[in-house]
């Protein structure tokens, strides 16, 4: 039997409707921004393998670094001992974090968002401010699919859910992109709204929530920073926890570091997973500022975050993650990713100009997107034409490691145009 039908056999894969999906693609091999299947047919990542990898697929040096540290350590309880890969990892970080930030390791996305939100929870219990038990996030959110990140997010994927999810409020996000002229109509509207709920429900809001500049798995839409700057200014008033879930946009891909440095604030929590380790092992954590940590002392254990997973801070996802970060600082990726991000401005004016149907073309570091009419014959077009691509409904968006070579990007947005 071949892979594809092994796969089929016992294999329930995440986000697929398994009766109509085609088979899935076995894939062998990875180098740079390329993925090879069995017959070494090339696929380009433009999606970055769900958003996860920075530096290309099995980068030599994340991958020694992981062999080196499996020798010495694999894994110890995180609880009573600790390790260097992770006191290093987290001494590396908080220099991108001024609030003296703690750092609480999880596995993936959604578990940096669960424990994020149980920590705001938890810090007003504290408090003995209990009256505070209302969530705020933006429409068309998404953090995540486990229950506490379902119910601050509002993406559509989980509406099944609804009814089992604590109650959460939204505002409207005023979402914008190239050549949109009502932007400052909605940013205003938005916040109106946002001012008759602080009226009512600010001194009950526990938090906030919101993926900065950019709605990822909602559609890859864009809002403004001043506009967010603008939401903070508001809710500090009314002292609202923020918390940034940068799962997506952590670690350069929205054009700086974090995207926090282009609101110009600085989130009082911070989601951080996908790319942290490069693309190489699942790790996530959350940044918390001192002033909500000092809240959980106490002698009685009542207070401390009862909260962790088997596998806290594992060390070769820390090792990955230090390596990852290193790749990540060089000018070259740096460069890398002011290079992409020109390529992908000129080639989102051409594909306007090229196909009519193309429309809401916006871009933020390397990260591209448009909308157009998707159908399942196109998306199987990218495929046989090499092109890793996977639209969220009509939202068409390119993703790619910042290795990716510069005349395979615009060769790759040749094809897209043909191809649509
Ligand atoms: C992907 C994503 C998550 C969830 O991460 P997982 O690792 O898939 O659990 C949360 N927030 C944002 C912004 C994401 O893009």
């Amino acid at each position: 039997m071949d892979l594809k039908s092994r796969d089929r056999k016992f294999i329930w894969h995440p986000f697929t409707q398994e009766a109509i999906a085609p088979l899935p693609i076995p894939i062998v091999k990875g180098k740079g921004a390329f993925l090879y299947d069995e017959e070494g047919k090339e696929f380009l990542d433009l999606i970055s393998s769900w958003w996860v990898n920075l530096h290309g697929h099995a980068h030599p040096k994340i991958r020694r670094a992981i062999y080196k540290q499996s020798k010495k350590l694999e894994q110890v309880i995180f609880a009573g001992f600790t390790h260097e890969p992770a006191i290093k990892l987290c001494e590396k970080l908080s220099s991108f974090f001024p609030n003296g930030e703690k750092f609480f390791f999880s596995d993936n996305g959604s578990t940096a968002v669960e424990v994020a939100l149980k920590i705001a929870y938890q810090f007003w219990q504290n408090k003995g401010e209990c009256k505070r038990t209302r969530f705020l996030s933006l429409e068309g959110g998404y953090h995540g699919d486990t229950f506490g990140a379902m119910a601050v997010g509002k993406s559509g994927f989980h509406d099944s859910f609804k009814e089992l999810c604590f109650p959460a409020n939204f505002i409207p996000t005023p979402f914008t992109w190239i050549g949109d002229e009502e932007v400052e109509n909605k940013e205003k509207k938005a916040l109106k709204f946002l001012d008759e709920y602080l009226e009512k429900g600010g001194n009950t809001t526990v938090c906030f929530i919101a993926e900065p500049l950019l709605q990822g798995a909602g559609g890859m839409r864009l809002y403004r920073a001043s506009f967010l700057k603008e939401v903070i200014t508001r809710l500090r008033k009314y002292n609202i926890i923020t918390i940034f879930d940068e799962v997506l946009t952590g670690f350069g891909r929205t054009g700086t570091n974090f995207a926090f440095e282009q609101v110009g604030i600085v989130p009082d929590i911070i989601c951080l997973s996908k790319g942290l380790t490069g693309g190489f092992l699942p790790l996530a954590i959350t940044g918390i500022a001192e002033s909500i940590y000092k809240a959980f002392l106490d002698n009685d254990f009542k207070k401390a975050l009862a909260h962790g997973h088997s596998y806290t801070a594992n060390p070769l996802g820390c090792t990955a993650a230090l390596s990852s970060l290193d790749l990540l600082l060089k000018p070259a990726t740096q460069n890398n990713i002011k290079t992409i991000e020109k390529i992908n401005i000129e080639n989102l004016a051409l594909l306007q100009k090229k196909c009519p149907k193309v429309t809401i073309t916006r871009c933020i570091g390397t990260i591209a997107a448009f909308n157009f009419p998707v159908t399942d014959k196109l998306k199987a077009q990218f495929l046989e034409r090499g092109l890793l691509l996977r639209p969220l409904g009509n939202n068409i968006y390119l993703l790619p490691p910042y290795c990716i070579d510069k005349g395979d990007l615009q060769r790759a947005y040749d094809l897209i145009r043909n191809t649509l």
